[in-house]
């Protein structure tokens, strides 16, 4: 335990709400930093590499960034060997991997960058596996957490409070379960620590939302022979391709999860029928031809979601010592940029970083609850921009007043796109940018400027 890290807090104990991605990145750090870490899960855990019931997005393929990738086989020491050694292989982003951007293929080149493939069911899985084996942290299922207590003057968080689920009997005074110095809300984007804040005398963060209204409908297949191309997308582009698809490869690459995504309420159908209709209205005839040939796995399974969202927790008049919230908890995002796990693990990562830092004096923030939000805020900025930049343009009345320059900028942005699908070298810093290992203003770069006015010239 790191003694020195917290200063005004104790580090005896710390709570964690929530034990899917956030909450196990968060615990594992926690664990460094508290003599015990306690996971609070509402569900029963699955046996085995499956969705449960908490998350049901655990049905729907996910991508996970590089960024995420490699922060989190930080947090949790042969990670990702663990993961390959369970089926999960690397896929090169520009090899094995057909991506069309506004309808066009992107070029065949061997990148830098490449993605694991793996069910989302399988690092969730994994991940709990390797928090387990830490003696100081306890993981309590099929137990909610109800609200958050305070101690009289309402200035400190100092416990939680919970009912058992499904039957299961908890002690619900245990101290030494329910109290804490710290307490993490990883509870996902239904979070309710806006009204447990309320419920104390607090304000309620305000809400940043932009509309996509995008749904998804997902199916497995069996993986059939002789396919060219290892993984598959063909992306929605605002505000005139609302139709799209992915399909990517599960661990031990003999099944594809098939998602057929539909944005500005535009949404794939979860019959038969609709599915293939819909399938089949799109350019990119791969998935059509897939979808029509290989042996289906499962149902259909839709999920719909109508806008990104972001708590400000790191602009709140007033907070609540010892209370913090990260992961979709704070910014859930329009899950076709694939940002939500990173966005988890940056949150992880901040918090480490934040514990060992934060010094009550030297530093502008009143209590270590804001310092924590405004060093998040900072992290997950991009992976915000990313995805509401490009969701903006749905709907006309949701884009901001533009000025010359805001203008000028976007015409850019749309000759680096073009560039991209012809131009190894700029597709590559797309990726770099996709996989959040790069800010957007890396396509400022001098020797990017040139390729993309070079690409402009040849078209
Ligand atoms: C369709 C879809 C596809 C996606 N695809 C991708 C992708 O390709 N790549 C990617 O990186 N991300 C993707 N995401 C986003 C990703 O799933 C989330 O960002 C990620 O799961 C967030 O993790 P979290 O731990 O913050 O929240 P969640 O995963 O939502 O977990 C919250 C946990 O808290 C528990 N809980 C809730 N309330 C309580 C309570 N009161 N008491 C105790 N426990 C509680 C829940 O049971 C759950 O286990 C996708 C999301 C969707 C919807």
């Amino acid at each position: 335990v790191n003694e020195a890290s917290l200063n005004n807090i104790k580090n005896n104990h710390a709570i964690v709400i929530g034990g899917s991605m956030a909450g196990l990145a968060a615990a594992k750090v926690l664990s460094k930093h508290f003599r015990r870490v306690t996971v609070i899960e509402r569900d029963q855990m699955p046996e085995g590499a499956n969705p449960h019931k908490g998350v049901p997005q655990g049905r729907h393929p996910h991508a996970l960034l590089k960024r995420g990738e490699l922060i989190l086989d930080e947090i949790f020491p042969g990670l990702i060997a663990d993961l390959i050694s369970k089926g999960a292989f690397h896929v090169n982003s520009g090899k094995e991997f057909e991506l069309y951007m506004d309808g066009v293929k992107t070029p065949t080149y061997e990148s830098k960058i490449s993605m694991l493939a793996l069910s989302r069911p399988l690092i969730e899985n994994t991940i709990r596996q390797h928090l387990l084996r830490e003696p100081n942290i306890r993981f309590i299922q099929e137990v909610e957490v109800t609200g958050v207590e305070a101690d009289p003057t309402r200035t400190y968080a100092t416990g939680i409070r919970v009912r058992g689920r499904n039957g299961v009997q908890i002690d619900t005074t245990d101290e030494s379960l329910f109290q804490a110095d710290l307490i993490v809300d990883a509870s996902g984007k239904e979070s309710h620590m806006p009204q447990w804040l309320e419920s104390l005398g607090y304000s309620a963060p305000t809400e940043s939302k932009v509309a996509c209204n995008m749904g998804y409908s997902s199916r497995i297949y069996k993986r059939p022979e002789g396919l060219t191309w290892t993984g598959f997308y063909a992306q929605p582009k605002a505000p005139h391709r609302k139709r799209g698809a992915i399909m990517l490869p599960m661990e031990g690459n003999d099944r594809l999860q098939v998602t057929l995504m539909g944005m500005a309420g535009d949404y794939a159908p979860t019959d038969e029928e609709g599915f293939k209709e819909f399938a089949r209205s799109l350019p990119e005839k791969e998935v059509y031809e897939l979808i029509s040939t290989a042996e289906p796995l499962t149902s259909i399974v839709g999920y719909r979601k109508s806008h990104n969202q972001l708590r400000n927790y790191h602009e709140m008049p007033r907070y609540l010592e010892g209370l913090i919230a990260l992961g979709d908890a704070v910014c859930a995002f329009n899950p076709v940029f694939g940002q939500g796990m990173s966005a988890a693990a940056i949150g992880a990562d901040t918090l480490d970083k934040a514990l060992s830092s934060y010094q009550p004096g030297e530093s502008e923030a009143s209590s270590f609850a804001e310092y924590f939000q405004k060093q998040l805020i900072q992290g997950i900025s991009v992976p915000w921009q990313l995805a509401t930049g490009e969701d903006l343009m749905w709907y006309p009345e949701q884009m901001p007043e533009m000025d010359h320059e805001t203008r000028l900028i976007g015409q850019y942005m749309m000759q680096v796109q073009k560039a991209a699908t012809t131009n190894p070298y700029v597709m590559e810093v797309f990726y770099q940018v996709l996989h959040l290992l790069e800010a957007p203003n890396v396509f400022f770069r001098p020797d990017i400027v040139l390729q993309v006015v070079n690409e402009m010239v040849a078209a």
